[in-house]
């Protein structure tokens, strides 16, 4: 083994010090965040590999405070840990559904991010199903993410969650799948709609075969088990073909467009993918 010197240590201790500030810093900023109007929504389009239309959006939280830009990459986790998310979460629900029930066209879904936590909280289901009515929002159009994390961290109960949300007329999709975790055979039992595969693997497509054939395999997998498969992060032209002729149902990605404000959503004439 390598011997550490004297100024690893240090160096070590400042990051350690370092990262433990900063996670300070975004759990007390969150304390404040929703009071102070400081979360917004973008809405990024997907497109059918079909058609190459138009299909529906997910919604991802934004975070500015003080003049700053902060990655939901780099403050979910730790609402997720502090606890802060249920309460954010909700907030998220709440805007998201309100905002666009006016704007989405009745052959679009509107998907939205559910952390673990939120995912396994115990009133969840009527939380939505209050929501969906109060604010008139058509449940069939509506679909909830979930990663495999949250699955496989209680299975059986996830199942239960996901029987009680279809109940409702929710869609499931799971996200970032391929990242670990699931076992294949264990998702028959999840009654799940879609799969969105991580945008890592999609990343790969063409340069390392290896995971061509991973996502070949999602692909024959979903088929088989009657799930529709959106590929995430599809950047250039040459992935989008690819997925295209493996059988992909709908991309989202840079490719088709970027995460946008409501405002662009409102006034965009989205542009089809390919004729
Ligand atoms: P995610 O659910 O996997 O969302 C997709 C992420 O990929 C988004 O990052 C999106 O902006 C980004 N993306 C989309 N197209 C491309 C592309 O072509 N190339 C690349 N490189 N990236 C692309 P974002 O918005 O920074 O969100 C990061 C993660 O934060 C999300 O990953 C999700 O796990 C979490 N998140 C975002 N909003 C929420 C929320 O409202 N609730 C919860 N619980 N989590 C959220
Ligand atoms: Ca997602
Ligand atoms: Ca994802
Ligand atoms: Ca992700």
């Amino acid at each position: 083994a390598k011997k550490l010197r004297k100024g690893d240590i240090t160096f070590y201790d400042e990051q350690i010090r370092e990262q433990l500030t900063q996670r300070y810093n975004i759990e007390t900023g969150l304390k404040r965040a929703i009071d102070q109007h400081e979360f917004h929504i973008q809405y990024q389009p997907q497109a059918s590999l079909k058609t190459g239309k138009l299909i529906g959006y997910e919604a991802l939280l934004r975070w500015q405070t003080a003049g700053q830009f902060i990655s939901p990459d780099d403050f979910i986790h730790v609402a997720e840990e502090s606890g802060q998310i249920e309460q954010i979460g909700l907030w998220v629900l709440k805007q998201v559904l309100s905002e666009m029930q006016p704007i989405l066209a009745s052959d679009q879904s509107l998907s939205i991010n559910l952390s673990p936590r939120q995912f396994h909280q115990n009133n969840l289901v009527p939380v939505i199903s209050n929501l969906l009515n109060k604010l008139h929002f058509p449940a069939n159009q509506l679909e909830l993410e979930i990663t495999e994390f949250a699955i496989v961290s209680n299975f059986e109960r996830a199942i239960a969650q996901i029987s009680e949300l279809k109940k409702l007329g929710i869609s499931i999709a799971i996200d970032d799948f391929g990242t670990g975790y699931s076992s294949l055979i264990r998702l028959r039992e999840l009654q799940a709609d879609r799969l969105k595969i991580d945008k890592h693997f999609i990343n790969q497509l063409n340069k390392s075969d290896k995971d061509e054939q991973l996502v070949e395999y999602i692909l024959m997998l979903a088929k088989n088990m009657n799930l529709s498969v959106v590929a995430e992060g599809v950047e250039t032209q040459v992935q989008l073909s690819k997925l295209r002729e493996l059988g992909c149902d709908a991309i989202q990605g840079y490719v088709y467009a970027h995460p946008m404000p409501i405002e662009k959503v409102l006034k965009s004439e989205h542009s089809v993918l390919f004729c």
